[in-house]
């Protein structure tokens, strides 16, 4: 599971395009390593990137797409076939999104020419470090440098190719927050993230599968509470089932109309403990101990009903992992995947499956189940990039090279914000070198080494490059 875990990606940056600038990206202009040098495999690479340094993810889009609904794309990925499919349907999501703007929550969507939605890469592999632009997977922020605000909506395409994201609904998600950003400005900024945030999820309806994705996140496996711990404090991707469940609480005491009626009231300015009095009859405490025992009770009613097997099966999977729990862990998963067929953690326990498989010496059955995790499909079962990165070792240890630098360099390039994005990076070089394809090999390692030089690994791609 990605370390950061990143489920819902959607972060606001509420600076003026002028005065942001993503404060992770690297800052040093590209090197000599060219994109073909190191052979990145989905897709050809962002050209535009070799010559010059990128603009911030918040930047304006290429001239032209503002106010055609089409997105522009000239990254890595614009030959990728997930890709060019996924662009395809941008518009009628936009549009889907505006109408669900106007329905379930009640408010105008923005105007056309006020919302701007870029596809970009996440990774400039031109660069000498081969850092994320950001940490997200989508993103929106305003754009104050024309004559009005414009929200920028930022999809990073490497989440889209790899199928970890459901488009339709982030695209929705990120229009609640693009139509509250223009209307309220820096105010937007000052709401409390649980508002922000729960009333985006509440609205794309994406706030059940949030709880149950989170219910199975391994620091929740022997306590669900951490996931209630309140609606103020420190706001981060765990918090965001705990606010949507403030918006269910409203809407199962007091209906949807309230929730509409308390963003109509924030739309206008009103302060938002005003606005929530107002809509639910019910001052910031006692909503705060209503909300919390809701959410308290809501945990168990939206979690699947495979949850209690499943939290076995991830604990008898988890590192570190001796032989001994293998045959238990194969026979636990495969009882799972017959008994909860249409689970929510189907996915995730066919991982834990193929690591069984793969200690107890059989290898192809292993290689099946690691294969049909990697190929997400709009949901995000949080071990694509594990399984990747298993297929690697995996056609590492049979010597099939090539095979081995493809799934290692998948697990890179379609997953930024993976858990074992350093390791896979170095892997990826290791394998190159070994199936004899120094150029390839000397281009990924150089970056491996400029980005990550703490790395375990590090030494060797060292030796490797005769440094
Ligand atoms: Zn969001």
């Amino acid at each position: 599971m990605p370390s950061n875990c990143a489920l819902v990606l959607a972060s606001l940056a509420l600076l003026c395009a002028l005065a942001a600038r993503v404060p992770d990206a690297p800052a040093e202009p590209p090197d000599t390593i060219t994109p073909d040098a190191i052979g990145v495999p989905a897709g050809p690479p962002n050209s535009s990137a070799e010559t010059s340094e990128e603009p911030p993810p918040h930047s304006p889009p290429p001239a032209g797409s503002a106010s055609s609904n089409v997105p522009s794309y000239d990254g890595r990925f614009r030959s990728d076939a997930r890709l060019l499919a996924a662009l395809k349907g941008i518009p009628a999501a936009r549009s889907r999104a505006d109408s669900a703007l106007r329905d379930r929550l009640g408010i105008q969507p923005p105007a056309p020419d006020d919302t701007v939605l870029q596809v970009r890469d996440a990774l400039n592999f031109s660069r000498r470090r081969l850092v994320p632009v950001t940490g997200d997977r989508l993103a929106t922020s305003l754009d104050c440098t024309a004559n009005r605000p414009r929200a920028v909506i930022t999809v990073m395409a490497e989440y889209v190719v790899a199928g970890v994201v459901d488009l339709d609904r982030e695209i929705l998600h990120e229009t609640v927050h693009a139509a509250f950003a223009l209307r309220l400005g820096d105010g937007f900024a000052r709401l409390p993230p649980w508002i922000r945030e729960g009333l985006a999820l509440w609205t794309a309806g994406q706030g059940p599968e949030r709880v149950r994705y989170y219910l199975a996140h391994r620091d929740a496996l022997d306590d669900p509470g951490v996931l209630i711990n309140g609606l103020d404090g420190p706001h981060g991707l765990r918090d965001y089932p705990e606010d949507f469940l403030a918006f269910d609480y409203v809407e199962a005491r007091r209906g949807a109309e309230a929730v509409r009626r308390f963003a109509a009231l924030l739309l206008d300015g009103r302060p938002w403990s005003a606005a929530l009095a107002e809509a639910t009859g019910e001052d910031w405490p006692a909503f705060q101990a209503a909300a919390r025992v809701h959410a308290r009770a809501a945990l168990d009613r939206l979690a699947d009903p495979g949850l209690a097997d499943y939290r076995r099966i991830a604990k008898l999977g988890d590192e570190p992992f001796p032989i001994e729990r293998a045959q238990p862990l194969l026979g636990a998963a495969r009882a799972f995947r017959a008994s909860h067929a249409g689970s929510t953690h189907a996915r995730g326990t066919l991982f834990f499956e193929g690591k069984a498989l793969r200690a107890l010496g059989r290898a192809d059955e292993a290689r099946t189940a690691f294969e049909t995790v990697a190929e997400a499909a709009g949901t995000d079962c949080g071990f694509e990039d594990d399984a990747l990165f298993q297929l690697g070792e995996l056609h590492e240890a049979a010597a099939r090279r090539p095979e081995a630098a493809a799934s290692f360099a998948r697990a890179v390039s379609e997953h930024p914000d993976g858990g074992r994005f350093a390791t896979a990076l170095y892997r990826w070089g290791l394998a190159l070198h070994r199936a004899g394809r120094t150029a390839e090999a000397r281009g990924v390692l150089q970056q491996a080494v400029a980005t990550f030089p703490q790395d375990p690994l590090a030494r060797e791609a060292c030796g490797v490059l005769g440094k």
